[in-house]
């Protein structure tokens, strides 16, 4: 009964036992280097072949199109900075609502003396088609956008975004690590690129992969050994790829009723806190994914109440993990033209398939009795 309750899914999330199942043979078992010639290492090639060719299927590209990396972090650097390398100084647009990994990418290219547009982003959440069709012309290089924002939930409508981008014939970059997990996700016509980390999607931390058109050809980030068809270098991570393709093919059996179950319970969440309290606000009114609730509770310090929360055995976040441990205030929201203090009274509420009825029933509680014992002292 006195279990804590996890609603930090969006900063990472529990490792699926049948996910680590698919790793502990690699893992535990036999030292096995995927580039060795040896029987040891044709075994572990082969793993590493079907792995990536199921996981392309999934997705609906070409096996060669996938190339396994550390995580999205690095896989935003190395798309980025191949693209950059090519385009230089041609205009990028993309948002300040980024992920980190790509805004500094973004900030050091304007740096360096390349252009940059950045779309303007209101309280609905997302870049709007319409300002990129503004934007778009013969000198734009590249565009980066993010398919989900990890704080909001907010989804950008990246058919469209991908149905300009190939009108124009300009390559379009997606972080797509917010999407997968939460719905189904396939490569569309349009996209030339996009990111993923395992760990968002109950996948193991420290490995995730990139998806690159095979009419592009970018220099690599990581140079040495010739891995990944040389285009990253480094004995592959094969326990942690064979667990990456795993997770991503529990979701195509699982998502199809995990989406709407999820998202029954996230809508049920905020229903919910709206009836039991004053002064709740849902950041980001354009579509979301199914797990994600940004609210800001009125006169309430986010600070305060999320340590309140944490005593009470409910872990959720202020802002994005990534910066979390610093006061600055969410730059997503921010840029979304919240007022400071609606910036500051807001928390982030991540669900995933493992979130169970009993508790987000448990997690109301808390956060209702929370609320009010700060109101009270306020
Ligand atoms: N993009 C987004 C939208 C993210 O939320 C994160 C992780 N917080 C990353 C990229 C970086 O992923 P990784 O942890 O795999 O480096």
């Amino acid at each position: 009964m006195n279990e804590r309750i996890y609603l930090d899914n969006n900063a990472t999330t529990a490792l699926d036992p049948k996910v680590f199942e698919a790793m502990c043979f690699d893992l535990c078992q036999l030292p096995r280097n995927p580039s060795a010639i040896h029987s040891f290492g044709q075994e572990a090639r082969n793993e590493l072949t079907r792995a990536r060719r199921g996981l392309a299927s999934s997705l609906g590209v070409l096996p060669d199109e996938i190339l396994f990396s550390s995580g999205a972090s690095e896989s935003n650097n190395y798309l980025l900075r191949g693209f950059f390398e090519k385009i230089f100084p041609k205009k990028v647009i993309t948002t300040q609502v980024e992920h980190s990994s790509i805004l500094k990418n973004v900030q050091n290219y304007e740096k360096s003396g390349g252009r940059v547009t950045f779309l303007p982003i209101d309280e609905r959440g997302a870049p709007q088609v319409e300002d990129l069709e503004k934007e778009i012309d013969a000198e734009t290089g590249l565009i980066v956008v993010m398919a989900a924002n990890n704080e909001t939930g907010v989804k950008t409508d990246i058919e469209a975004f991908a149905k300009l981008a190939k009108e124009h014939s300009v390559p379009l970059c997606v972080d797509g690590v917010a999407l997968m997990g939460k719905e189904p996700v396939k490569i569309l016509d349009g996209i030339t690129a996009m990111s993923f980390s395992a760990h968002k999607f109950h996948g193991p931390k420290g490995v995730g992969f990139a998806f690159l058109s095979s009419e592009y050809e970018l220099s690599p980030l990581i140079i040495g050994g010739g891995q990944e068809n040389g285009r990253r270098a480094g004995t592959q991570n094969l326990s942690g790829i064979l667990g990456l393709c795993k997770a991503v093919e529990l979701l195509g059996t699982l998502l199809p009723t995990e989406t709407k179950r999820m998202e029954a319970l996230r809508d049920y969440f905020e229903a919910e806190l709206k009836r039991q309290l004053k002064g709740i606000f849902i950041n980001g009114t354009d579509a979301r994914v199914c797990n994600t609730s940004s609210i800001a509770f009125e006169g309430i310090d986010g600070e305060s109440l999320l340590m309140a929360l944490d005593l009470k055995g409910l872990a959720c976040s202020h802002g994005s993990a990534c910066i979390s441990g610093s006061v600055a205030p969410s730059r997503v929201l921010s840029e979304m033209g919240l007022k400071l203090d609606r910036v500051n009274a807001s928390i982030r509420f991540a669900m995933s398939r493992m979130t169970t009825q009993n508790e987000v029933e448990r997690a109301i509680q808390i956060i209702v009795q929370s609320v009010n014992e700060i109101r009270e002292l306020g």
